[in-house]
């Protein structure tokens, strides 16, 4: 023991607490992100599985003697690293976009190749797809490609519940590619649109509880106001564009010096300067 906080500590402690009777928000780094688990009558759904710090599954199963299905919300590291605990995750057909930013070796804190099923079975679901966990239907949507090319958004109609993973936030969303795949595309313009279509969609549900993955949870619906006004603002050219970031783990990345964030009320993104300018005040053409 030298004081520090080992990587477990870290990227693997985690902190239950319940948001309804039969719904889990399991926060972790600090409070800042978070898995969630819901309970059925005969099954529980967790939704994403960590940084893979090895010790996720045995502490769900503390929480719930029913057994466990996992969904990811999308195939980024901190929302999938962990897959390998178990022996079936449903992801979206994207995954494989995004595979690089999980899979490529030594992109993350964990040997996930050490986890008990690193050749997991990934099942492939999306639109249209319901996950029935007992007198508890989950209603599986894909989410247009804007934070990540591998989004599904979950709607629980019985709880007016929407999980929306990285796609709208309350700090700010990140809008550059995270695929770390060269052959991914980004089209500024697509992502914006695609931003501005997933917040309309989930608005149109008149959800109760909108559950981010990060930075505070659940976030009320006016915040899908603020980013469907943001892509707005953006092609009016009268959203703020500020080139401190204000955020330290962004800072440390070597794209850092080429984002910059773009705000519009309580929505933030951060995104390329360039790729953000030349769209900028360039009205949207039908
Ligand atoms: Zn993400």
């Amino acid at each position: 023991m030298n004081g520090q906080p080992s990587l477990e500590e870290i990227f693997g402690s985690y902190m239950p607490y319940k948001v309804t009777d039969d719904t889990w928000i399991i926060s972790f780094m600090n409070g800042t992100e978070y898995m969630y688990l819901l309970e059925g009558d005969e099954k529980a759904l967790l939704i994403d599985t960590g940084y893979g710090a090895g010790n996720l599954k045995n502490f769900v199963m503390s929480l719930t003697d029913k057994p466990i299905v996992v969904v990811n919300t999308h195939y980024h590291p901190d929302h999938s690293a962990g897959n390998g605990e178990f022996e079936e995750v449903m992801v979206s057909a994207g995954w494989e976009i995004d595979s690089p930013s999980v899979d490529m070796p030594g992109h993350i804190p964990f040997d996930i190749s050490k986890l008990p099923h690193p050749d997991y079975k990934k099942k492939i679901i999306g639109e249209g797809d319901v996950i029935d966990l007992g007198n508890r239907k989950i209603c599986v949507m894909d989410a247009k490609p804007a934070h990540c090319n591998s989004g599904l958004f979950f709607y629980d109609e019985s709880r007016s519940m929407v999980f929306v993973g990285d796609e709208v936030e309350a700090a700010q969303v990140n809008m550059f590619d995270n695929s770390c795949n060269p052959k991914a595309s980004y089209n500024v313009k697509d992502r914006l649109d695609c931003m501005k279509a997933n917040c309309e969609r989930i608005k149109s549900f008149h959800p109760k509880y909108i559950f981010p993955n990060h930075n505070g949870t659940p976030i009320a619906s006016g915040y899908l106001d603020d980013f469907i006004a943001l892509v707005d603002s953006i092609y009016a050219g009268t959203a703020t564009i500020e080139d401190k970031l204000n955020h330290k783990y962004i800072e440390m990345d070597p794209k850092a010096p080429t984002l910059c964030r773009v705000r519009e009320g309580r929505a933030s993104i951060f995104i390329k300067k360039d790729l953000v300018l030349s769209v900028y005040g360039k009205k949207e053409r039908r």
